[in-house]
């Protein structure tokens, strides 16, 4: 093989590499257009119950914190649980909110620890801590790192040593807590809980059937 049937092999094979990769990122970017959910939030690295490319995807902005998040959890979310999360088009996604101060980030970082470490137990934490929420006087302090703890041990197979670091300055989990407050900036959350269905925010949150609405219309 002379110099230039060299140089023609190698053109060839460079031609042939781009077409592969334009290929792939064609295909990839197709199977994004099957799902068109508006202006919905990204939900990319977050806790998601389903497929996260399902056709409707539900988000919950929420603050462990807060009451009426607790109350969703046990009013609204049960019955839509039964009728629509084992469907393969339906996801749920939960985003921290951190409108309560301190408590809120401590308890944001707890459940990012425990979705980094240890995803498959998110979301009998993240229901643990919410049953942990006294029923009064919930503006008492109660989220404390010793109470994550007990929760964390009792509900997943975390590294404690690891969790309770990372609810500390040298958390490895500040980034995700700081991704979660720049999408709720960014979606223009006003209050907890907040509901977004493929891009659309719910006025109220308990309105189930605007919920059921919103989700049959995209199915
Ligand atoms: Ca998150």
């Amino acid at each position: 093989m002379n110099k230039n049937q060299l140089l023609v092999v190698f053109t060839v094979g460079v031609v042939a590499l781009i077409a592969v990769v334009f290929f792939l990122v064609n295909q990839s970017n197709e199977k994004e257009q099957t799902v068109d959910r508006g202006d919905h939030v990204s939900i990319a690295g977050q806790p998601t119950l389903g497929d996260p490319n399902a056709k409707v995807s539900i988000v919950e902005f929420g603050d462990y914190k807060c009451p009426s998040c607790k109350q969703w959890g046990e009013m609204i979310y049960p019955q839509l649980k039964e009728d629509y999360l084992d469907n393969e088009d339906v996801s749920f996604s939960y985003i921290n909110v951190l409108f309560h101060g301190q408590e809120s980030i401590l308890a944001s970082l707890a459940s990012e620890s425990v979705y980094k470490q240890d995803p498959d137990s998110f979301w009998a934490f993240h229901k643990a801590l919410y049953a942990a929420q006294p029923e009064v006087q919930h503006d008492e302090v109660w989220v404390t790192v010793e109470k994550l703890k007990e929760i964390a041990s009792e509900t997943t197979s975390v590294d404690l040593g690891q969790f309770e670091a990372d609810l500390g300055e040298n958390s490895t989990v500040l980034e995700n807590v700081s991704i979660d407050d720049g999408l709720v900036k960014e979606s223009g959350v006003q209050f907890t809980p907040s509901i977004m269905i493929n891009g659309v925010m719910l006025e109220d949150p308990f309105d189930y059937d605007r919920i059921k609405q919103l989700i049959e219309q995209d199915l």
